[in-house]
């Protein structure tokens, strides 16, 4: 791997170029035009080597799926890499926040997440197709808009995209300015617990009243006693509403809120025990609505697998590589679910995502993006 090294160290003026290109076409989640923008940079840019397909967004930007045409690729095997071109800043942001270089740090809106996953994949494949590196699979990019607002639009394309694939490289940003790889991620759940219960006035009739913010606190207790820290499951309580004034029985309260684990069952578990939730003033009446939206990205023997695999090239190239576990979600969460190996975490390395101080390591790009050409020529060892 140390020529792809050498090649992209004499590189990093061109991508330094490209990335700011990427940094200057803002493209936040609810621009459906100007995310769809984004996209088409990457289509024109990849364009002579590969066939493109757009897939439409609805109230989103469009996807983009990019299968590369590089020589020699086995057809029976498929490497996925997977970003997003969203970013969760709003259009005007480059006034207050332009792209810049200063003391070895790029700044600058998406940098971070994930403006700099993209340009390192772009990078390596450049690398790979100078130096005539074989891909040990067909190599295909695919691209959402909407990541950063939860994937409603592209989680079905993603899901069809990554089934047949036997490894997915999420192009999220690495961990610390280590660069660790993410082998597990949390799952994600939502929850709404609605109270009703009865109104009265708290002076003349306050016994005929059933307060449903009474109610809900009794409630909260219990969902709080759902939390373990021991297992990684959080049941966050994380807004409460309820009653009309002071001197009036709250006839109704409500309380929305988040789950979060690492193992999928044991989200499943908290949703139906949630689901189960008995009001203790039989006068109340308890309505829960509770779901996962993301399922946990578990640290299973086949990532590990994958995660050795990438350990050892890494070493080549340099990098004692690490591996961390987190409790956000990515695609990649609803790519794992399907049984796909998925290594996350391979994009920038940096730090300040959605902050105002996002940035990325200028000198960490040779190395990372060596690592995925890596890691798509050469074919992980059969157990
Ligand atoms: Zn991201």
């Amino acid at each position: 791997m140390t020529d792809v090294l050498a090649y992209l160290e004499t590189r990093a003026d061109a991508w330094k170029a490209m990335l700011r290109e990427m940094v200057e076409i803002e493209s936040p989640s609810e621009d459906a035009v100007a995310v769809t923008r984004m996209a088409e940079w990457v289509a024109d840019r990849v364009a002579p080597y590969a066939t493109v397909k757009f897939f439409a967004g609805g109230a989103y930007g469009n996807h983009l799926r990019c299968n590369f045409k590089l020589k020699g690729a086995p057809r029976d095997r498929r490497i996925l890499a997977v970003g997003h071109c969203d970013t969760v800043w709003p259009q005007g942001t480059l006034a207050t926040m332009p792209f810049r270089e200063e003391a070895g740090r790029i700044f600058g809106p998406g940098i971070f997440d994930m403006k700099g996953g993209i340009s390192y994949f772009l990078m390596a494949l450049e690398a790979m197709r100078e130096l005539a590196i074989k891909p040990c699979a067909s190599i295909s990019l695919l691209l959402v808009s909407d990541e950063e607002i939860g994937s409603l639009s592209s989680r079905p394309v993603t899901e069809a995209e990554s089934r047949n694939a036997s490894l997915a490289l999420l192009l999220e940003p690495a961990v610390g300015p280590e660069g660790r790889l993410k082998t597990a991620r949390k799952g994600t759940g939502m929850y709404r617990l609605k109270v009703t219960g009865r109104a009265a006035h708290s002076g003349i009739d306050f016994a005929a009243g059933a307060s449903a913010v009474s109610e809900l606190a009794h409630q909260i207790g219990a969902i709080s006693g759902l939390t373990n820290l021991d297992r990684g499951i959080t049941v966050n309580p994380g807004v409460v509403r309820g009653g009309t004034k002071g001197n009036v029985v709250a006839a109704e309260a409500e309380l929305l809120g988040d789950i979060r684990f690492w193992k999928t069952s044991d989200g499943e578990a908290v949703v139906r025990k949630l689901q189960r939730l008995k009001p203790r003033d039989r006068r109340c009446r308890i309505e829960v609505e509770a779901s996962l939206n993301r399922p946990a990205l578990e640290r299973t023997k086949a990532v590990q697998r994958a995660f050795q695999h990438a350990r050892r090239i890494a070493a080549e190239l340099g990098i004692g590589l690490q591996e961390a576990s987190v409790g956000g979600a990515s695609d990649g969460n609803f790519i794992g679910a399907l049984g796909v190996t998925v290594l996350d975490g391979l994009g920038a390395v940096g730090d300040g995502a959605h902050a105002v101080n996002e940035h990325l390591i200028a000198n960490a790009m040779p190395q990372r993006a060596s690592l995925l050409a890596g890691l798509m020529s050469r074919p992980l060892p059969v157990s």
